[in-house]
């Protein structure tokens, strides 16, 4: 009676294909020429979720990366290294390139179940370095739309000597893609890669990884780590060495947990389909420690992953407020350094000026027209005396003169008085964009307004 075969290189083959997918479709999704997800550099914004930040809204990035790193040590703490075997790029790529291009289509690898040579050299051995670099390139790029959006960057292409940078960067990035993939390979993995080391301290006995179950399957390995023997005296292990050939990182997992695992699944996949046919259940399996140990299911909920929700939640909602709270339109206002200026009307009338300097900034992805009010009916506004034209995305910097009669009754006998204000700007053409400010309009002691005489 044969088991059930597991089947995780398929699961995995799938995965990739909708994470790859979704990674070359996502940078194309935009409304109204906001994108899902874009950091351009060229106009200093940030688009998330269909929303654009500009560089004065960039509070949202401690949310982000704070969100970005707990993520991943969640997800470490809950899954091993998940990531690895999952959707990490460097184990995609290199079963595009060894799997499929040397291994099926160049057939210059024997079989996708033993990794443990390399391909062979020659004429196919150049074409398949040539066939992955066409698939770096593309990849390289699909990584540039993430900064450069794929409409401007395929607009560039017909310039390429007017945008040497970026698609050096493209050709730069795509080379060492080829390099790492062709000639490291899972070097990368086990002797680059910082996650690799990362992620050990992040584990527990209850993360799932892949495990040989050696009180089924026999000690292969004894406390130091030795060989005992390849089939163990007692046990069902058979010592066929099926997980060891498939292994594309060169490890023997009877050996027990190893940095240089990616948890790519495949000894599990190989294991299987042996003691399947022994009528068996396989002896690597993906559960943690203590689930093998107390033959029960992994326990993914427990004080650590809880608080990692927790943090992650917190973070998300914070992101998703802070979001809430971004206004339609940016303006910086700063007074000017003199005080006050005291001076006359065109009736010859002694009047009192505050100037300042208003930053306004247009995040929307149309032009308007912007102008402002003042919530004081003594206080008018001398200059400008017509709305500011600002273009979509760009900044207009201007000169404001807010006035009041000079003989207005406060109670300014001995010193000056500040007279708090709330600045409404808004775009003439758009009553939904508007923003308020706060700011202070300085009166003058009255021995300064009676002495301008
Ligand atoms: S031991 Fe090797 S084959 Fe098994 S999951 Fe780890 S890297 Fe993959
Ligand atoms: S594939 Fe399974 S039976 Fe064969 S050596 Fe590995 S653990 Fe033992």
């Amino acid at each position: 009676m044969e088991s059930k075969i597991s089947k995780f290189r398929q699961r995995r083959y799938f995965f990739y294909t909708i994470a790859s997918l979704w990674l070359f479709i996502m940078p194309w999704l935009q409304i109204g020429g906001k994108h899902l997800f874009l950091i351009s550099f060229e106009k200093k914004e940030i688009h998330l979720f269909f929303n654009t930040f500009s560089t004065q809204e960039f509070f949202l990035m401690p949310f982000l990366i704070i969100f970005f790193f707990i993520s991943i040590f969640f997800l470490t703490t809950l899954g091993g290294r998940v990531w690895c075997g999952w959707a990490c790029p460097q184990t995609i790529f290199r079963v595009i390139y060894r799997d499929l291009i040397c291994t099926k289509i160049l057939k210059i690898r024997g079989s996708i179940t033993n990794k443990q040579k390399g391909e062979k050299g020659g004429a196919k051995g150049f074409i398949a370095v040539a066939l992955f670099a066409i698939v770096a390139l593309i990849a390289a790029s699909n990584l540039l739309w993430f900064f450069v959006p794929p409409q401007s960057f395929f607009a560039y292409l017909s310039d390429i000597g007017e945008h040497k940078l970026l698609f050096g960067i493209v050709l730069g990035f795509a080379a060492f893609l080829t390099f790492d993939i062709t000639f490291l390979g899972e070097n990368f993995c086990v002797f680059i890669c910082p996650y690799a080391r990362i992620q050990s301290t992040m584990l527990d006995e209850d993360s799932l990884g892949v495990i040989y179950d050696d009180i089924r399957g026999g000690a292969v390995y004894d406390e130091h780590k030795n060989l005992i023997s390849n089939k163990p005296a007692s046990g069902d292990c058979t010592g066929c060495q099926a997980c060891v050939r498939i292994c594309p990182t060169h490890i023997d997992i009877r050996k027990g947990m190893q940095l240089e695992c990616i948890n790519c699944l495949e000894c599990a996949d190989a294991c299987s389909a042996v003691m399947s046919k022994l009528g068996k259940a396989p002896l690597i399996n993906w559960t943690s420690l203590n689930a093998q140990k107390s033959q029960s299911k992994v326990k993914f909920m427990r004080f650590r992953t809880i608080g990692y929700i927790g943090v992650l939640a917190a973070a998300l909602i914070g992101l998703v407020v802070m979001s809430g709270t971004k206004e339609s339109m940016l303006l910086n206002i700063n007074r000017n350094t003199q005080l006050y200026k005291i001076d006359f009307d065109d009736n010859g009338e002694k009047i009192v000026k505050n100037s300042y300097t208003f930053l306004f900034e247009n995040t929307r992805s149309e032009p308007h027209s912007f102008f402002f009010s003042v919530d004081n009916e003594n206080i008018s506004i001398s200059r400008p005396d017509e709305p500011v034209k600002v273009s979509p995305g760009k900044k207009a910097k201007i000169i404001v003169s807010l006035t009041s009669k000079a003989n207005l009754s406060l109670e300014n006998e001995h010193d000056n008085v500040v007279l708090p204000l709330i600045i409404k700007a808004y775009a003439v053409d758009d009553e939904k964009i508007s923003v308020t400010r706060e700011s202070v309009f300085v009166y003058p002691q009255q021995k300064f307004i009676d002495r301008k005489d």
